[in-house]
């Protein structure tokens, strides 16, 4: 049975996407050899990091303009302490934006490493909103936000500019709308949210804020030798960042990111305004920071729950369950999630209406 998947992560990726990998675990480019058993080193593989380094810049813009694309093992988790161990100083401080859950862990990392100054919080308002009307101290090393708060279903419309670098967690939304990229020193992003499958990270760097804070950083963890030694200082996850790939040709494709965040807008759309709409289900976040890819909603009385939850299973709708520390509903909407299913899903809404 066709089956709408909103799972928040890992995720729905483009269906060829997942025919293209599973040629490649069988027969890599007509070489009668899996990907999975071929040397990193090899020449095909290397092209097919190189393609992805090339095309995630090419697609956020960036080519050009200073900046490095790494894919790396650890997941964005790891990034949040491999930015303030490259751009801290020792004795230093970072100003950080709370925003929510993977917003927090961020700033519970840098903390080994200085000091951090929150800026905004919305922790008392259990992340409901984006905090707006921040300041930043002018002496951080660097800001650091997170441009969609997966778990909330809230999305930072607006970013500052700075003559500090600005670190960005984009893990739930990059390639999923347009954002002046240039802005960023550092963005990264999970692979499994929005571009493949877990297993890597992609991190963005604008090399001329590297090696400013006089640490002694282990290899692993130090950006600069990862870019020189072209995102394969060691064996990079050879699978997801393929996989990967596949999903950035299968974007360009379609017309990149302009494209896309016209289909992700017309699905939220869709979706925030049957939430609106319908008596039997409120909005979690508040209306001016939602989230075009997770929306997050309640049934207005725990009494429907079993019906709804039935009716979703009927029409083949899965992964919907709101994150355990929200409860309710979470619908992940990411780019490879066609409208089509996002209609399904507002039918089953309807329905619910008039069936209690
Ligand atoms: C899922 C998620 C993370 C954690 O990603 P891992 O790859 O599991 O470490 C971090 N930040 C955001 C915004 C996320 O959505």
């Amino acid at each position: 049975m066709k089956k709408h998947n909103y799972s928040a992560g890992p995720c729905i990726l483009p269906q060829e996407v997942f025919e293209k990998s599973a040629q490649a675990i069988l027969n890599f480019n007509n070489s009668d050899l899996s990907i999975l058993e071929i040397s990193h080193r090899s020449k095909d593989f290397v092209a097919v990091m190189e393609e992805a380094r090339a095309l995630a810049l090419e697609l956020l813009g960036l080519e050009g303009k200073g900046y490095q694309a790494l894919f790396l093992a650890g997941g964005a988790s790891m990034e949040f302490l491999m930015a303030p161990y490259n751009l801290m100083r020792e004795n230093g401080k970072a100003a950080y934006l709370d925003s929510g859950t993977w917003a927090s862990a961020a700033i519970k990392e840098a903390k080994f490493f200085g000091e951090t100054v929150i800026v905004g919080s919305s922790k008392e308002q259990n992340y409901n909103h984006v905090p707006k009307d921040y300041s930043i101290p002018a002496d951080a090393d660097y800001f650091h936000c997170t441009s969609n708060n997966t778990i909330f279903g809230t999305q930072m419309k607006e970013f500052p500019d700075l003559d500090i670098p600005m670190v960005c967690d984009m893990s739930s939304d990059i390639f999923s709308r347009n954002i002046d990229f240039s802005k960023f020193g550092i963005i990264y992003a999970g692979a499994q949210k929005n571009m493949g499958p877990a297993g890597t990270a992609l991190v963005v760097v604008k090399e001329e804020i590297l090696g400013k804070n006089g640490r002694h950083i282990p290899s692993m963890l130090d950006y600069a030798k990862h870019i020189k030694a072209e995102s394969m200082y060691n064996t990079p996850p050879v699978f997801p960042v393929y996989a990967s790939l596949l999903t950035l040709q299968w974007l360009k494709n379609l017309g990149g990111i302009p494209a896309i965040e016209k289909i992700n807008n017309a699905k939220a759309d869709l979706l925030y305004t049957e939430i609106d709409r319908n008596p039997l289900f409120k909005g979690t976040a508040v209306v001016e920071d939602r989230s075009t890819m997770n929306a997050t909603f309640l049934l207005d009385t725990p009494l429907h729950t079993d019906t709804f939850n039935a009716m979703l299973k009927e029409a083949g709708i899965v992964g919907l369950p709101g994150h355990r520390s929200v409860g309710g509903y979470r619908a992940s909407m990411y780019n490879a999630m066609p409208l089509e299913s996002v209609q399904v899903l507002v039918e089953v809404m309807k329905d619910l209406e008039n069936r209690v």
